[in-house]
């Protein structure tokens, strides 16, 4: 495996004072990782420096058709002091699967491994501890070849930056407002949906803002064919308790392969709750809720980990979950989820890495 260089900064900035709240993703830490990719040469220099400004030339292939992929996943530090990964193998799967689809050369695991333990613990200072705190870790790939053609770029740029986060949603754990979205749709089967990259994100905004307007926090995703089946939200996957079994859209290469989704699907299973991945139709759901049938609605994923679901509208409908309140599984999940990440519940399936 290639040598990783550290190049420490001699200019710390400070740590954000343990007391005041993390607003996610606005504080980024003194290192990050950065590698290259030459046609010919590989994947090379892999190296930890001091958080800095980008240089690009503006004709940088990645400016303007968006060849690039992103990951998400977080740091935690334990009580006894130990830093926890949660399933970053699936993350570094994930990612060379979304390069694959992109075109971007896929990166050797071991390195991108051993490039998220050393950076995150190079600033491990930055780890906060407060409840519902963790360190996001955002690898990601930028196409830089400067080129106004359409072609896969020859040259690329790896880099790790690190952000010491809060509660994704200002809500935290209580229930949010979900709109399903019937005008615009996010991806499309042999689209790009199953792959984490911009175009993906920024096909989401529109329908994002004008949620936000009428007071809802994230959009859920219709299928973009028949616009009937229920895909996922804007950042998380969605789960639905019908009549005691668990039930959450199956993959079908526009939605996004979520982390949390793969936990959430093993724990229940492990539990002896029946879990179904298949076609949900917005029908089903309207006539589940009617019926009194619809138990529970939660989102599930990195950010917010297991975020309760109390409300949702369609179109002129709008339905209410239970009581409105944290669904009794919903709850157990994020404790179990939470306790495993921050080392308080024997990891009995393996998924932390130290
Ligand atoms: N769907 C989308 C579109 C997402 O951006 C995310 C966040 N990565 C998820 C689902 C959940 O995935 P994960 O559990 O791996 O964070």
């Amino acid at each position: 495996m290639l040598e990783i260089k550290i190049e420490k900064t001699t200019n710390p900035k400070p740590i954000p004072d343990k007391d005041n709240p993390l607003v996610f993703g606005t504080i980024f830490t003194d290192h990050m990782f950065e590698m290259d990719y030459t046609d010919g040469k590989g994947w090379h220099d892999p190296r930890i420096v001091p958080y800095h400004n980008l240089e690009l030339e503006p004709s940088a292939m990645v400016f303007h058709y968006g060849q690039e992929m992103f990951e998400g996943l977080k740091a935690y530090k334990t009580e006894d002091g130990r830093i926890l990964l949660f399933r970053p193998d699936k993350n570094i799967e994930r990612a060379n699967h979304s390069n694959r689809r992109l075109m971007i050369p896929e990166i050797p695991e071991d390195i991108f491994m051993e490039a998220i333990k050393q950076v995150v613990k190079i600033d491990e200072a930055w780890i906060p501890t407060k409840e519902g705190t963790s360190l996001y870790i955002r690898p990601f790939v930028i196409a830089t070849d400067p080129f106004l053609g359409v072609r896969p770029s020859y040259t690329y740029k790896f880099m790790i930056i690190l952000s010491p986060v809060g509660a994704y949603y200002p809500e935290g754990l209580d229930p949010v407002k979900i709109w399903i979205e019937d005008e615009y749709v996010r991806a499309v089967r042999g689209g790009i949906g199953e792959a984490k990259t911009g175009g993906n994100y920024v096909a989401s905004m529109a329908s994002q803002m004008k949620a936000h307007e009428e007071g809802y926090s994230q959009v859920l995703w219709l299928d973009g064919v028949e616009r009937k089946y229920i895909e996922e939200v804007g950042a998380m996957n969605i789960f639905f308790k019908i009549n005691g079994t668990v039930v959450t859209p199956m993959l079908n290469g526009s939605i996004l392969s979520g982390v949390t989704r793969r936990t959430c699907i093993e724990l229940c299973k492990s539990w002896g709750v029946p879990v179904e991945e298949r076609k949900v139709s917005v029908d089903e759901l309207e006539e589940a809720a009617r019926t009194g049938a619809l138990e529970e609605v939660w989102g599930s994923g990195t950010a917010a980990v297991i975020s309760p679901v109390g409300h949702l509208r369609y179109e002129d409908d709008v339905f209410q979950i239970g009581d409105g309140g944290i669904g009794e599984l919903s709850q157990k999940l994020y404790d179990t989820v939470t306790g495993i990440q921050l080392g308080k519940i024997e990891d009995k399936f393996g998924w932390t890495v130290e």
